[in-house]
This record gives C-alpha cells, sequence and structure tokens, in this order.
C-alpha cells in the first residue's frame, strides 16, 4: 500500500493527485491540503479554492492582494 507523503500514514485508501507532470499520494484531504494548497502572502492562511494570482504571488482573495498594494484585483465570480 502506498504511503501518505506527508504524515506518513500506511492506508489503505490512499490516492493520488497529479499536479503539474508529479503524482503525490496522501491519505486524506487535510494531508493533500497540507502539501498542496498555496499559501495567501498576506495572511498565510491555506488557500483551498480559487484565491487570486498577482504577479505570481498567491492570496486567498483580493481583500489580500489589496492588502499588499496590488491593485485592480477583483475575486473571481
Ligand atoms: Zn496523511
Ligand atoms: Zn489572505
Amino acid at each position: 500500500m502506498a504511503k501518505c507523503e506527508v504524515c506518513g500514514n500506511d492506508y489503505g485508501m490512499t490516492f493520488e493527485v497529479r499536479a503539474q507532470g508529479a503524482v503525490h499520494v496522501f491519505d486524506c484531504f487535510s494531508c493533500a491540503i497540507h502539501r498542496m494548497a498555496p499559501v495567501c502572502e498576506n495572511c498565510k492562511v491555506s488557500i483551498i479554492g480559487q484565491g487570486v494570482e498577482a504577479e505570481g504571488m498567491f492570496y486567498c482573495g483580493a481583500h489580500c492582494a489589496r492588502e499588499q498594494g496590488k491593485a485592480g484585483i477583483v475575486d473571481h465570480v
């Protein structure tokens, strides 16, 4: 059985996530989120959902992008 690459749990129901050509193995979504989710540059929250990207930085929302001085960014609707 595959092991979760975050916590090392050897679990029968692991699942794979393919991202950017690499395959990651996790036992649960919280581990997957821990490994995969980008972190908001402003408030350091894990971005689960669309978030916004500005100049190569990820933010949880337009509010945080604006806090960092990225003007003209709006949330995805
Ligand atoms: Zn895990
Ligand atoms: Zn944020």
